[in-house]
């Protein structure tokens, strides 16, 4: 296993991470004064500063992605629905490729319009062969520009409005029935605050393999968790096993980037964004 504890050269920032605080171009020119290399952006943070302008500065500071965030949202009511929902997953892999990301982080979406409070259908299983439909779609496109896509399992909590793929199993089923050959185009964003309580997570991670795991993504598992989405911890404020689980994901093979990915609208959004990377940078080499 990699020693984390001497610099943060595989340190990488999810930019919602301090998206409260700064737009995209801000954080770019604060992660680069840290000497952070590499970062995950947002599509509408990207589009709020405009893309070109966004890969020149890259390109000027040297910074790499470890993925874009992100593509999916498959399901809808209607053909109409669905079509948008492929049309959106194209331009998100263009936006991937013009910005050199490695990979597009999926959230799949679940029950059309339960994200609005006002789901248009309630039958979760059609919300599933609608997702697995889109990503087999996704990924005929996908294969033909050379991104990778990452399915990314969401905790259950979110499972409605979100994600209705749960667990890593239920991930690499996918990835084994559209990608039997194992080409790297598809594969999943592990993220520790998703799947850290999962009994077959280690099982998963094994049968992942270096060319299934694309991503991986860090924060922590505040107790009590006071909001469903944004009320994520700092590495080593929590109970996950952060080190326990890298040392199965390294042993499976991955040598990339831990990314971390806090949404706080209780803690960390509120502080300011300074302390907030320098935070992120001394809790990787103390708590990754
Ligand atoms: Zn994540």
């Amino acid at each position: 296993m990699r020693d984390f504890t001497k610099d943060h050269q595989w340190l990488s920032i999810n930019t919602a991470t301090v998206k409260k605080q700064w737009s995209l171009d801000k954080i770019i020119d604060e992660c680069a004064k840290r000497n952070i290399r590499v970062i995950s952006p947002w599509r509408d943070q990207v589009a709020a500063v405009g893309i070109d302008k966004i890969a020149k500065q890259l390109k000027s500071h040297s910074i790499q992605l470890s993925g874009y965030c992100r593509g999916g949202f498959y399901p809808a009511s209607d053909s109409k629905g669905i079509q948008a929902a492929h049309d959106d997953n194209r331009l998100a892999i263009d936006e991937a490729k013009k910005l050199n990301a490695p990979c597009l982080v999926l959230v799949v979406g679940s029950l059309p319009g339960a994200l609005q409070g006002r789901a248009q259908y309630k039958d979760v299983e059609l919300a599933r062969s609608q997702v697995f439909d889109g990503i087999a779609k996704a990924l005929e496109y996908a294969v033909q520009v050379g991104m990778p896509l990452a399915i990314e399992p969401l905790h259950p909590m979110q499972a409605a409005e979100r994600a209705c793929i749960n667990t890593t199993e239920h991930a690499l089923d996918i990835c084994d029935a559209l990608d039997p050959q194992r080409t790297g185009h598809l594969g999943i964003a592990l993220d520790v605050y998703h799947t850290w309580w999962d009994p077959k997570l280690k099982q998963q991670i094994q049968r992942a393999g270096k060319d299934r795991l694309l991503a991986f993504h860090v924060c922590d598992w505040l107790t009590p968790t006071r909001d469903l989405l944004n009320d994520r911890g700092m590495m080593g404020d929590g109970i996950i096993e952060i080190q326990k689980i890298r040392g199965w994901v390294e042993a499976a093979g991955y040598d990339q980037f831990s990314e971390v990915e806090i949404f706080s609208d209780l803690n960390w959004w509120n502080k300011p964004g300074e302390e907030v990377l320098d935070t992120c940078i001394a809790r990787h080499l103390s708590s990754v």
